[in-house]
């Protein structure tokens, strides 16, 4: 199977290339060349396998053939030991929590993955990489911990100072080992731009970047399994479903677009963001004007004012963004209405679902997963449709956002085995100045 780049500009390439590269030379991100579609037969089989079994048969499309015969099935098997609990909340209305991975947040079922694999190919080719991976909060503690310790991998963290909470930023930078963390005065899109910036310099090319966000293919291709997982344990024979999910770059809704493109049978993608409306703006105007600089939002791992992963919808939808957003080709808007709704969620409705969640269904939300839900809501008001399969997914774990629980609900939430005893460990990072050259002297100094 073969990789091209959004902006059509670069060779496609192989799975194990495209991810070991990140982004495409001409700055364009990676898309399967074709789609493998499962038969419903193959879907409805999914219903007694365990969740890794099904990673293994859906990332097995698009990689199997670059992979000795059992080596997915044992990076799966490893890769997922946790739980996925579907939670039911009323009438056939669920949240899928996604957070019992080691850091909490649903970056892990990616971040896990992609570090097995690319570490994986790096031993086949004898070669080694160094990740720069920007991060509104989860993408970073993530990739720090599915990466620490490989020896053919280090790993450059950048975090925007004021936008992460304590316990986020502590998952980051106890680790040390291969992982070195940088704090900017400044935005998540600030430090993509400088991810981005360093990837297209030929002045660092010897430094073998690579990236870990969800510019880099391998981040999405274990994001489709969850809506697969979902589906098999929830869904009666061909029936549909609905899926909402808190979007902020992305890479979380992409996952969950090429798994209907793979014939999963959603009714509809609600796609709910924050205060960073861009995006259901351009859905329903065909328009699209990023939000620069982007909004400071309660769901702080969703304040993405330039989403990297729109220009993969527009090329699945037969157009062509390039990555400033500017676009070349239009794309079938009108199939994409049909297929995905979209809504901005404030921060007041925010604060006021994880209330009413909370009071009315004992629901405990933090706040990236109370836009999801409230976006669900608000399309099931416009859309009313009894009975509907609907799938909310909570992306992180509350005990990651303690002072807004506290705020709302009026307590601290118990803190998964997995975020105990950050506290006590020494932190580790240096502050640096937003902008290109003082990024580039750092890695030039350092590695
Ligand atoms: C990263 C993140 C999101 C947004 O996911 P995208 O793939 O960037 O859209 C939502 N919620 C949480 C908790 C996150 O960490």
């Amino acid at each position: 199977m073969l990789f091209y780049s959004t902006n059509l500009q670069s060779p496609s390439l192989s799975f194990a290339q495209a991810l070991l590269m990140g982004q495409a030379p001409d700055r364009g991100l990676y898309m399967p060349a074709n789609i493998p579609v499962l038969s419903p037969e193959e879907i409805a089989g999914f219903s007694t396998m365990a969740y890794h079994q099904i990673a293994c048969t859906v990332m097995g499309r698009f990689l199997q053939d670059e992979l000795p015969e059992g080596v997915l099935a044992d990076l799966t098997k490893d890769a997922y030991d946790f739980d996925v609990p579907l939670e039911h909340v009323t009438e056939r209305q669920y949240v899928m929590r996604l957070d019992q991975g080691p850091t909490a947040s649903f970056k892990d079922f990616a971040a896990r993955m992609m570090g097995r694999l690319m570490n994986f190919y790096l031993q086949q080719e004898n070669r080694k990489l160094l990740i720069l991976t920007a991060t509104s909060g989860d993408t970073g503690s993530a990739i720090a911990h599915a990466f620490l310790g490989l020896d053919r991998i280090q790993v450059v963290v950048l975090f925007p100072k004021d936008e992460v909470t304590n316990r986020q930023r502590k998952q980051m930078t106890t680790l040390g080992k291969n992982i070195r963390v940088l704090a900017l005065d400044g935005k998540f899109d600030d430090c993509q731009a400088l991810v981005k910036q360093a990837f297209a310099d030929p002045d660092l090319s010897q430094l073998q970047l690579s990236s870990a966000n969800s510019i880099n293919i391998g981040r999405l291709i274990p994001q489709m399994v969850y809506y697969f997982y979902a589906y098999s344990r929830l869904a009666a024979q061909g029936e549909k479903i609905v899926f909402s999910v808190p979007s902020g770059n992305f890479g979380d809704m992409m996952g969950g677009m090429l798994a209907m493109k793979m014939g999963l049978p959603v009714q509809k993608f609600v796609i709910a963001v924050n205060g960073n409306d861009e995006f259901p703006a351009f859905l329903k105007t065909g328009r699209y004007e990023k939000i620069d600089p982007s909004k400071n939002c309660l769901s702080s791992a969703m304040n993405v004012g330039h989403p990297s992963n729109l220009a993969r919808l527009v090329a699945l939808y037969g157009g062509q963004m390039d990555e400033k957003g500017g676009i070349h080709e239009a794309c079938d808007m009108k199939l994409m209405q049909q297929e995905m709704w979209s809504t901005s969620i404030s921060d007041t409705k925010t604060q006021q679902t994880m209330t009413e969640a909370w009071k009315n269904f004992r629901l405990l939300l933090e706040p990236h997963g109370a836009v999801g839900w409230a976006g669900l809501q608000e399309f099931l008001k416009q859309h009313p449709c009894p009975g509907q399969l609907c799938v909310s997914l909570e992306t992180a774990h509350p005990a990651k956002f303690p002072e807004e629980i506290e705020r709302q609900l009026g307590f601290d939430p118990e803190l998964p085995e997995s975020l105990k005893g950050l506290g006590e460990k020494p932190e580790m990072f240096e502050m640096l100045e937003t902008a290109y050259p003082a990024f580039k002297a750092f890695l030039l100094r350092t590695y």
